[in-house]
């Protein structure tokens, strides 16, 4: 790494040209189809006087830590979902990184943590790594690397310090093989749409809180809160039962509007409590296009006459418009998921059925279309690597 290339406070920048590589023991037999876990790891350690270290790819291995570190006392830690696809034609996607990349970079603000790479440069360094990795990823539908990025603290966290920012952090990815059989294929399997309870136990955002970050303090308690039987917590918040999201995913509503529009809800961000999905954004960017008459295709199926709203929704809305027929579906979309159905809610001891809609279908192969290559945007959202 060049001495002279600074971030401008004197710290050396991240840099994917001077990457060390480890490969594997000769010993190593890749399995396509039978390993869970990705074989590789990226690490590129910080320190607050330098700057970034020299990234690294090796197998995966082990971390070790003091047992003050940050990440170990205060949960300084935050992390990414992506995926890693394969075209029918072999090659490798990735869809909108960059987008992960800045959240990271927001929510490793919010920790202290550094947030100055280039997103170029670390994308360099993914490519790097799903490249080692591609014997694992089978071109086959639902089937993808999923990829876990992770910023935390390693050096002290104890006490309170004179500045908010760490001594020492360290930015790694490790993968995981997904090969479809979570819960958007046994949701499919059922046909019924995945089962939510309205949790008013426990609440996961509140305005001025921590839920429009993906630290990994936020997603700690979830298990613990779920009820069995149920594919998800439904997030609620506010005396009104606001919806704020449901586990990991953001919700729409499909509605039918006094004039005659079907309306697309989902929450509004405004309050810091949604996590600000990529899926929901890209979503909400098709719809809006779709409607304005913008797109080259438009997305076959879906009516003209639609419109994006994002603002509150309350459970009682949701029971109002199953009373009065206007509530028309409900889906939850994340990475994990892409786009599933919401066939029930459980909420005050009560069970009330969501109607199926055919355009929840019509998004989901739209977006999986797009991830896979198979549609082609012409906007660079399936980034090849
Ligand atoms: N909400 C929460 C709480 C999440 O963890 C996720 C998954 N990242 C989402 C929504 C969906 O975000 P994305 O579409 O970027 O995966």
């Amino acid at each position: 790494m060049s001495a002279s290339k600074t971030n401008g406070h004197g710290r050396a920048p991240l840099s994917a040209s001077s990457l060390f590589f480890t490969p594997l023991p000769p010993a190593h037999v890749v399995t396509p189809g039978k390993e869970s876990h990705g074989r590789y790891m990226l690490t590129v350690p910080w320190n607050r006087v330098s700057g970034w270290g020299q990234p690294r790819i090796g197998p995966r291995q082990d971390l070790s830590f003091d047992p003050l570190a940050g990440v170990l006392q205060y949960a300084v830690t935050c992390f990414e979902g992506m995926k890693c696809y394969k075209t029918d034609q072999g090659d490798l996607r990735l869809f909108r990184p960059s987008k992960n990349f800045d959240r990271l970079k927001r929510s490793g603000a919010r920790l202290g943590l550094p947030c100055d790479w280039d997103n170029d440069e670390l994308l360099e360094l993914f490519a790097k790594l799903m490249a080692l990795e591609a014997p694992l990823v089978p071109n086959t539908d639902g089937s993808n690397l999923y990829i876990r990025p992770t910023l935390l603290e390693t050096s002290e966290g104890f006490g309170i310090k004179e500045d908010a920012f760490a001594a020492e952090a360290l930015l790694y990815v490790v993968t995981t093989l997904n090969l479809g059989k979570g819960l958007y294929a046994s949701s499919e399997g059922e046909g019924k749409g995945i089962k939510l309870d309205a949790c008013k136990e426990f609440i996961r955002a509140w305005p001025g809180g921590t839920g429009s970050y993906k630290l990994g303090a936020n997603y700690g308690t979830v298990n613990i809160s779920k009820k069995p039987g149920y594919a998800m917590s439904l997030w609620l918040h506010g005396k009104e039962d606001f919806i704020s999201e449901a586990g990991a995913m953001n919700v729409f509503i499909i509605k039918e509007a006094a004039d005659g529009y079907t309306e697309f809800i989902t929450m509004s961000l405004s309050n810091g409590i949604v996590l600000p999905g990529i899926t929901r954004e890209s979503i909400i960017e098709l719809l809006n296009e779709h409607a304005e008459g913008k797109r080259e295709f438009p997305i076959q199926g879906v009516p003209k006459n639609i419109r994006v709203v994002e603002r509150d929704l309350s459970m009682p809305e949701i029971i109002n418009g199953l009373e009065d027929g206007t509530l028309k579906g409900m889906f939850g979309c994340g990475t994990g998921v892409v786009v599933v159905q919401v066939g029930e809610i459980q909420y005050q001891g009560k069970t009330y059925q969501i109607p199926s809609n055919p355009l929840i279908k019509t998004l989901r192969d739209t977006i999986t279309g797009i991830q896979r290559g198979k549609i082609d945007e012409g906007k660079s959202w399936s980034f090849k690597v």
